[in-house]
């Protein structure tokens, strides 16, 4: 049993620790983007070295206080926010922000845990390279947080998610024991890969404090179109249509429902509509190619053998870069629109890709089947992976659709379960999905995860409640 972040482990804390370190818990610590969850907690620790993470769990350990490490504050699934039990201690790694090394030659760049993402991107440009892991909320997020979520977003199909993007990280244990592994290797086989093991927890193995992260060459021209197909399949011929044409210079492959710029015009209609009459389905294709490549032509013999086999019906190609970073923007906003309208439920799965159209189709049936509710499918449709989102009817809050919630989510899991897809593609299990890695997940694998659990956390001091509950 964990004991309460009370005075008194304060005041023992405050000893080892500069006096700027501790401050009290605001709400800015304790909501989260959905609203479906508020914490708690003792206080705020933001420390603004390892040593100073290292002694503060070192403390957390002896006295059994709970910690829950705390990045952007962007999470999805709760895994920022504890709302009961003892008291926490919030371990926000915002002051180590720090750019430790830019190696261009290397494409190597060393970031600790409280860089924004967008920083991290603008450092890498700087130094002439692309730092590719690009998701809406990267102006807020944090490499801390994107790494214990292992977080994906729309670059992961040419460039992976953000397990793929690391060399080394730098993770501070429970008992506060540093493990330095900032390697800045391509090849490393020494022994077993903690890193991996790391990437993906959710704060519930260790801190991590640092990252060396792989940069890429910059691609020379950059382009993009929307182009409207017929159905989800069509998107997925498509896709294979391109790739057979250009290759790794797809850069983007994203899902775009009808009902998703239906409710852009709706709760942001400054943002200007592509086209006047919103299409069922539409793809917004980006590329980013060598310099002997024009992207417009490019996409406009890709449109024109699209159009001739019948997988595209209309389109429109950015004719500048000011018209791609219009098209990314509608697309970026989407997620923003859907907060304003309000969902009754959000899914963010993954499914095998030839599965994916017959995914959509039941699962827009099964959610008929239980209510009048609008849905905004879209996503990362070349990695498989959608956010099936349902909203109430025009007119109804989400707050009428309440007894349903339970429901609905249980019906669309099962469903990509039963297609042999992730209940949770991106976004991670926190405290929202931990019944789900339960229902959902293999057996032996979850009794491997609380071994791991025990073995690097025996106190069970991180981020109590995450992952595996109870
Ligand atoms: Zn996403």
């Amino acid at each position: 049993m964990l004991n309460p972040c009370d005075a008194a482990f304060l005041t023992a804390l405050q000893a080892s620790l500069p006096p700027a370190t501790l401050r009290p818990a605001d709400e800015r610590y304790l909501s989260e983007p959905r609203g479906r969850y508020h914490g708690q907690a003792g206080a705020v620790t933001c420390p603004a070295t390892v040593e100073e993470v290292s002694a503060i769990l070192r403390a957390a350990h002896a006295a059994r206080v709970g910690v829950v490490p705390y990045g952007g504050g962007t999470g999805l699934v709760g895994g920022q926010i504890m709302t009961a039990g003892p008291l926490p201690l919030i371990l926000s790694l915002e002051r180590m922000n720090r750019l430790r090394a830019v190696e261009p030659a290397g494409n190597v760049l060393v970031a600790e845990a409280g860089c924004i993402l967008t920083d991290v991107q603008a450092a890498a440009e700087a130094a002439g390279r692309l730092f590719p892991l690009s998701l809406g909320s990267e102006g807020s997020a944090r490499i801390g947080g994107l790494l214990g979520t292992n977080a994906g977003g729309t670059g992961v199909l040419r460039w992976g998610n953000m397990r793929e993007l690391t060399l080394g990280l730098e993770v501070v244990l429970a008992d506060g024991s540093v493990m330095q592994g900032l390697k800045r290797l391509r090849k490393n086989n020494m022994g077993y890969d903690l890193r991996h093991l790391m990437i993906g927890s959710e704060g519930t193995l260790g801190v991590i404090t640092a990252a060396a992260l792989r940069l890429f060459p910059r691609p020379a021209r950059t382009g993009a179109a929307l182009l409207v197909v017929p159905s989800p399949a069509a998107a997925l011929d498509l896709l294979a249509l391109a790739q057979a044409r250009l290759g790794e210079g797809i850069s983007g492959f994203e899902l775009i429902a009808g009902q998703g710029l239906r409710f852009l015009s709706e709760v942001l209609p400054h943002l200007r509509q592509p086209f006047e009459v919103a299409p069922d389905w539409l793809v917004l294709v980006d590329l980013g190619l060598v310099a002997a490549l024009d992207p417009a032509a490019e996409l406009e013999g890709l449109f024109e053998a699209a159009l001739e086999g019948g997988l595209v019906a209309d389109g429109v190609i950015a004719a500048n870069e000011a018209q791609r970073a219009h098209f990314w923007a509608l697309r970026e906003a989407i997620p923003e629109a859907n907060r304003l309208i309000g969902a009754v439920a959000s899914h963010d799965v993954s499914v095998p890709l030839e599965s994916l159209p017959d995914f959509i189709a039941r699962a827009q049936a099964a959610v008929a089947a239980m209510g009048d509710m609008r849905i905004n499918c879209f996503g990362h449709v070349g990695d498989g992976n959608l956010h099936f989102n349902v909203f109430p009817a025009p007119g109804r809050g989400r707050a009428e659709y309440e007894a349903l919630r339970p429901g609905l989510i249980e019906a669309v899991h099962d469903l990509v379960h039963a297609f042999g897809g992730s209940v949770s593609a991106e976004h991670g299990i926190g405290r929202l999905k931990t019944g789900d890695l339960l229902r959902y997940g293999d057996p032996v694998a979850v009794a491997l995860m609380r071994q791991i659990k025990a073995a690097l956390d025996p106190q069970g001091i991180l981020n109590p409640g995450a992952v595996l509950a109870g």
